[in-house]
């Protein structure tokens, strides 16, 4: 069914999802990617009954709601669910190439349990500094494509790639995702933003949710959502499961409990200074580590 119908939720939907044991737990109740059940009123409109469980979903500490969450810590945001398929859209350069940003999204995606494909964008501008990048990517498993808007590069290996699945977009302001969509699928018709030479980032232009079908079985989210990305779950103790390149080496940790940081006896410390993980890699694993708050999903 290819029709689109205005719904809102009702209200007991609403009570039921975001009050257990009187503590607001979740905000969001339907995300952009649900499946759900709706009536449909006379006047065209509908009126959601039943949201379906989602086979995963990516979320993300939302702003602080006073009042809300046990010992107030921020609560979870449904960012979109149901996709298989997470498009990290970076660029060569303007805005620069960012690898911390990239490592923060690979975890984001790995935790989600979906594929995560990287496209570097505006590799017209420069093609020094994203290769080695590139390399290292793909190495540790990850599909890599270079691409180019302005001069149609990797464009139709891209579109290719992204068939037959559900893929959720996500780019850093400026990127030129909004360009690339638009030359993978031409009915989408998505505004560009102008980038400002002063700045380097991206103007603001109007953003909202988008879900399309772009073809029979292949889907693409666009959420400006999906910007300020703090994954929400993540222990300390679970983070390096999101680093597929330390995988085999955390098995040679001394403790179960690693978190690899200053532990003695750490396989994946051990595995930086010998050159078998990448050093920025480790570096990016520190960076997010320092950011999850301490025992609060224990
Ligand atoms: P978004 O914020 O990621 O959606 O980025 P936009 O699609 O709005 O593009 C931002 C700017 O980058 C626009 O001025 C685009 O024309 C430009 N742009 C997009 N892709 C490319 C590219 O491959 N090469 C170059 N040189 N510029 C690009
Ligand atoms: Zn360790």
């Amino acid at each position: 069914m290819n029709e689109e119908y205005r719904c809102s939720l009702r209200g007991k939907l609403k009570k039921e999802f975001e009050f257990k044991g009187n503590k607001l737990t979740a905000v969001d109740i339907v995300t952009v990617g649900d499946n759900v059940e709706f009536d449909l009123n006379r006047d065209g409109s509908g009126v959601i009954t039943h949201i379906e469980k989602r086979s995963n979903y990516i979320s993300r500490k939302a702003p602080k709601i006073k009042g809300a969450g046990i010992r107030g810590e921020r609560l979870e945001q449904i960012v979109a669910a149901n996709f298989n398929n997470l498009v990290i859209v970076s660029s060569a350069a303007s805005p620069k190439f960012n690898n911390k940003l990239i490592d923060r999204l690979i975890v984001a995606g790995e935790s989600s349990h979906v594929d995560v494909t990287i496209v570097v964008n505006k590799i017209d501008l420069d093609e020094s500094v994203h290769k080695s990048y590139v390399q290292l990517y793909r190495r540790i498993g990850y599909q890599v494509f270079e691409t180019s808007v302005k001069k149609e590069i990797e464009i139709e290996e891209l579109r290719y790639h992204l068939q037959g699945k559900i893929n959720l977009f996500w780019g850093q302001s400026g990127v030129g995702k909004s360009s690339l969509l638009n030359l993978l699928f031409p009915g989408l018709k998505l505004k560009i933003g102008e980038i400002s030479d002063y700045t380097s980032k991206g103007k603001h232009t109007t953003v909202t949710v988008l879900l399309k079908k772009v073809d029979a079985n292949t889907i693409v989210i666009d959420t400006p959502g999906i910007r300020e990305i703090d994954p929400y779950g993540i222990t300390k103790h679970d983070l390096g499961h999101y680093f597929k390149d330390f995988s085999q080496y955390i098995t040679k940790c001394k403790f179960n409990t690693c978190t690899h940081h200053h532990e003695p006896g750490c396989g994946v410390i051990k595995a930086v200074e010998e050159g078998g993980i990448n050093v920025e890699r480790y570096e990016s694993y520190l960076k997010i580590l320092d950011t999850i708050e301490e025992d609060l999903f224990f």
